[in-house]
């Protein structure tokens, strides 16, 4: 018989990265009893990755800037997709909670003055990004981690348990959620170590597991991004919304392959380094679009200056948002200007002194040294695009976070979730994002278990069926092999839903990921339940699978080109098309289902932050028409 550990919680928080740790803190804070899970070491998720730093309108190195100017780049960055209301509060609460991170003991780097430094980054108008060296991700979650240990030790006082209120499962796995009715009643896993099975009763669940890159093989993404909690969450009633968009960030390692895919920080552009192709030339300047052209240099003398006076100058277009760049670096090597590795390069060693780029960038003079045997001061490095992040995620209410469908009780914060980052994100708004809304979701999971009147009860025949479910690839013989499967999927993803689209690819697409259903269906795995990868991969297959199938559905639905998702047969932006939003749910059988809904009206006030001449490029004639109105 299978034993299974029970463990009770007010909320349980879905992840150990930025947004989990946040929205746990607040739930805490709120006097919750709360949960946190983590399919890898604790300390260990994305956000820890995070190099450039979080994006905030502190105005301390340009005191122009303002929440009205990041809105205003957020919603550019996005294409005007993005849902309004999130990305408003994220422009005003951004500043408060970098703030409260050094209340809790962040240290970020400092202007001579002994303000919070800010660098410059893609598609945002003025220095923004609040960071600590090229290693600011790592002072995020050590600051957080530090804060749920003194609130760990406040505790111990009070109740003589460390873990009486807050307790961190780390190498743990979640692979369902339970319901009753229509509420959320807990969540079911595994501890990857003994492959001892748990279940959480808990009457709400916040989900903050990241994105879904290891569904790409070209990805920045590590190994424990295959889209669970997207999964989750449609499998428990709730909705996607946007997945067609995923970002594939323009600079990631190209040589040597073994490491093909490895992010090369933005902060080297917004440095100072520049992209050229194997012909030296400054490429950049013939990818400007319509949409920015009047925010960007037109010769390398302006973006020059701009560096040293950026009040009287414009961008350089290496820092146009990153969907641009992609796909330009993409053409330039479809067009034979790429460099020996097949990306293009990026030069930083004749444009900063060498002890300068030390400084800065440390992490990427280490990284390319280590991996590639490249001195970065000396030599250019060779990059191309790789899969990155998701801007598609949990369809949710913009300031609770609480997911929108049939389900109560789950609410989604971080990359997990959607609508904040429209069809494109910019650099540095995610480690924002989630403090954001980590913190919005922790508090109203707090204020959710407060209102309900009896907990939700958890069904012995739901715990069993879960149970069913985990143990199946152990329990089948000669089965298609885990990793085959993912390397299939991979390749049905990179090769024909990818940086570029086109209706056909997408099409066969999706017929293929249709025939590796039966195959996951029967997925097998040798060996037992102690620490067995194939095992774990073996259950993450459904997950990349159904989230990738909302993918390509949503890349063939959508008949436009627009930040994050780039179709050859439809290479323009349609203002028809930014009022929709593509939302995928699960209907009973288990198929992906697309519905069309239309995209939330701004508000005036909001609005009227943009020029006229700038909404024409986004709006359809009607909705200008009724802007004039107003
Ligand atoms: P994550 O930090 O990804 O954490 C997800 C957590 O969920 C992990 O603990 C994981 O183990 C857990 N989990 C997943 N599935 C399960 C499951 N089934 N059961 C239990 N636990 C689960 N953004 C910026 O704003 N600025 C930057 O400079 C920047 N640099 C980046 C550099 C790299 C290399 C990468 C990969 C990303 C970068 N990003 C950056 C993006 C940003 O780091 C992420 O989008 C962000 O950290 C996501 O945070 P999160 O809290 O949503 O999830």
């Amino acid at each position: 018989m299978t034993t299974i550990e029970r463990h009770l919680y007010d909320v349980v928080v879905i992840g150990a990265g930025g947004a989990g740790l946040r929205a746990a803190i607040e739930a805490r804070l709120a006097g919750k009893r709360t949960a946190i899970i983590s399919k890898s070491l604790f300390g260990k998720a994305h956000t820890v990755m995070a190099e450039g730093g979080a994006a905030a309108a502190l105005g301390n190195v340009n005191s122009r800037d303002n929440w009205m100017v990041h809105f205003r780049d957020t919603m550019r960055g996005g294409k005007f997709l993005n849902n309004f209301r999130m990305a408003e509060l994220h422009a005003k609460e951004a500043p408060e909670r970098i703030w409260e991170l050094e209340t809790y003991g962040a240290l970020f780097d400092r202007t001579k003055d002994g303000r919070i430094s800010q660098r410059n980054f893609g598609g945002h108008e003025y220095p923004r990004l609040a960071h600590v060296g090229d290693r600011t991700g790592l002072e995020l979650i050590r600051t957080l981690q530090q804060k749920i240990v003194s609130l760990q030790q406040e505790d111990y006082a009070e109740t003589g348990s460390y873990e009486s209120r807050i307790r961190v499962f780390q190498e743990t796995t979640i692979t369902e959620l339970l319901l009753d009715g229509d509420r959320v009643a807990g969540a079911f896993g595994y501890y990857r170590e003994s492959g001892e099975f748990l279940l959480f009763e808990a009457p709400a669940v916040v989900l903050a597991t990241g994105g879904v890159g290891r569904s790409y093989k070209v990805t920045s993404n590590s190994w424990e991004y295959t889209g669970d909690g997207h999964a989750l969450a449609l499998r428990s009633g709730a909705t996607l919304i946007n997945m067609e968009f995923l970002q594939f960030h323009p600079t990631g390692m190209v040589w040597p392959p073994s490491v093909k895919g490895i992010l090369v920080t933005e902060s080297v552009r917004g440095d100072g380094g520049v992209l050229r192709n194997s012909e030296g030339k400054r490429f950049m300047f013939d990818y400007v679009p319509d949409v920015f052209r009047k925010q960007y240099a037109e010769t390398e003398e302006e973006a020059d200056r701009w560096y040293t006076d950026p009040d009287n100058n414009r961008r350089p277009p290496e820092l146009l948002p990153r969907d641009e760049v992609a796909r330009a670096i993409n053409s330039e090597v479809k067009a034979g200007r790429g460099s020996p590795a097949g990306g293009v390069f990026l030069d930083i060693a004749s444009r900063m002194p060498a002890e300068q780029i030390i400084r800065r960038l440390p992490s990427m003079h280490h990284q390319f040294k280590e991996l590639a045997d490249v001195d970065i001061t000396k030599e250019p490095m060779e990059v191309g695009p790789t899969c990155h992040y998701v801007m598609g995620g949990v369809e949710v209410e913009p300031d609770t976070g609480a997911a929108f469908g049939s389900v109560l009780g789950l609410f989604a914060a971080g990359e997990v979730s959607g609508g904040m980052h429209g069809s494109n994100r910019l650099g540095g708004n995610s480690l924002s994002d989630l403090l954001v809304f980590g913190k919005r979701a922790g508090e109203h999971a707090a204020a959710y278990v407060d209102a309900l009147g009896g907990r939700p009860k958890v069904s012995k025949v739901d715990v069993a069926a879960a149970a069913e479910v985990a143990l199946a690839p152990l329990a089948r013989t000669g089965g298609e092999n885990p990793y085959t499967l993912q390397q299939d999927l991979q390749a049905v993803m990179g090769d024909l839903v990818g940086i570029i689209r086109r209706a056909g690819e997408l099409t066969d697409a999706l017929k293929r990921l249709h025939e590796l259903r039966s195959r996951v269906a029967n997925v097998s795995a040798e060996g037992g339940r102690r620490y067995n990868p194939g095992w774990h991969l073996a259950l993450d297959l459904r997950n990349m699978l159904v989230v990738s199938e909302c993918t390509a559905k949503a890349a063939l639905e959508r008949e436009e080109s627009r930040g994050g998702h780039t179709r050859e047969d439809y290479p323009k932006m349609n203002p028809e098309w930014r009022r929709i939003n593509l939302v995928c749910s699960l209907d009973e059988s288990g198929d992906v289902v697309l519905e069309r809904k239309p995209v939330p009206r701004m508000r005036d006030e909001l609005i009227e932050l943009f020029d006229r001449s700038e909404l024409s490029k986004y709006l359809t004639d009607e909705e200008l028409a009724e802007v004039e109105e107003h």
